[in-house]
């Protein structure tokens, strides 16, 4: 009955294969080169032209690429791997039939079986547990560059203390906090008393070495909340919170004379430094609150050096 029908009506189930159906088929030469194909073939593919001319073995996966080839008038099953041009892997099964000068190919999606399931799924899994660390391992490298980049922004490379930008965004959240909670905050700037001349008569490498020893004493003498940054060359800011002048003037004295008492180790100098000290007042800007402590290390320097002059807008010493 069937086959009466196909014989009858070969032209529509031709158009069917030839063009409708999801069915692929393909007609090679011995060689494997392809000289015709159906629509079929195209889409499972994902191509718009008929690859002819093109050897089979170029469209398939490595493994599928040495497909064996009936020897006799018989059919022989096979299941072949294509590779689409956006590197998805299709699975395909069926027939190849012997033709008089050639191979007809005619083959369907093909659908895993249990086991080839079970590894096609461990094998996805595998990749996607190495895509994962890779994109872990990728994120970590981003996270460690983020960090030097910070870090070279923000940080002074020879004394290790914050930068002046950096420093600023720390002076504008404590003013905004001492603003808001009205809280006391103090800052005190201080610059090493002639420095130049330890420049000219030691050299500049010792030079740097007093900066580096200033900052130390800097840093441990400070609170944890304190900010202290490298201003300018041998000026160092340092910002109090929680702090009243009175209390920043105590704290800057101490400070003055661990540096008067404290040799450079390798040079074996004693050094002194000025400080100006003040407090924010409510009204203050960025601006005027350096100001203050500005003129009043200024004002250090101009009395002598190697003292401590508070604000007198503020404190009277
Ligand atoms: P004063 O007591 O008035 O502050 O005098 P001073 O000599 O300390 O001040 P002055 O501004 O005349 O000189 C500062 C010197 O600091 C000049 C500059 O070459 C030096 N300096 C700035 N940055 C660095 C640095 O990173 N390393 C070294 N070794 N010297 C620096
Ligand atoms: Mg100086
Ligand atoms: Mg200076």
């Amino acid at each position: 009955m069937i086959s009466e029908i196909f014989q009858k009506k070969s032209e529509l189930i031709f158009d069917y294969l030839e063009r409708l159906s999801q069915i692929v088929v393909i007609l090679i030469d011995r060689e494997k080169i392809i000289h015709d194909c159906n629509q079929g073939f195209l889409d499972c593919l994902g191509i718009a032209e008929k690859p002819l001319n093109k050897n089979i073995r170029e469209l398939l996966s490595s493994k599928s690429k040495d497909f064996p080839l009936p020897e006799n008038e018989s059919l022989l099953s096979c299941k072949l791997t294509f590779l689409a041009p956006d590197d998805a892997q299709i699975n395909l099964a069926g027939y190849i039939c012997p033709t008089e000068n050639g191979y007809l190919i005619l083959l369907e999606k093909h659908r895993l079986t249990y086991n080839e399931l079970i590894t096609t799924m461990s094998s996805l899994n595998n990749q996607l547990g190495n895509l994962v660390r890779e994109i872990d391992k990728k994120n970590q490298e981003l996270a460690k560059a983020n960090e030097t980049i910070k870090k070279i922004m923000n940080i002074d490379p020879l004394t290790q203390l914050l930068n002046r930008r950096a420093f600023r965004e720390f002076l504008l959240k404590g003013m905004t906090l001492a603003r808001r909670h009205k809280l006391p905050l103090s800052l005190v700037m201080t610059d090493i008393d002639y420095f130049k001349s330890v420049n000219d008569t030691y050299g500049h490498k010792a030079g740097d070495e007093v900066l580096k020893c200033f900052a130390k004493i800097l840093k441990k003498s400070s609170r944890t909340e304190d900010t202290i940054a490298r201003f300018g060359g041998e000026e160092f800011i340092i910002l109090l919170p929680n702090t009243t002048i009175g209390s920043a003037l105590l704290f800057a004295e101490r400070l003055r004379e661990k540096v008067e008492n404290a040799p450079i180790p390798k040079i074996s100098i004693n050094i002194t430094a000025s400080f100006g000290i003040t407090e924010f007042v409510i009204s203050d800007t960025e601006e005027s609150f350096l100001k203050r402590a500005d003129d009043a290390l200024y004002e250090a320097k101009r009395a002598g050096r190697n003292r401590c002059i508070t604000d007198p807008k503020i404190f009277n010493t």
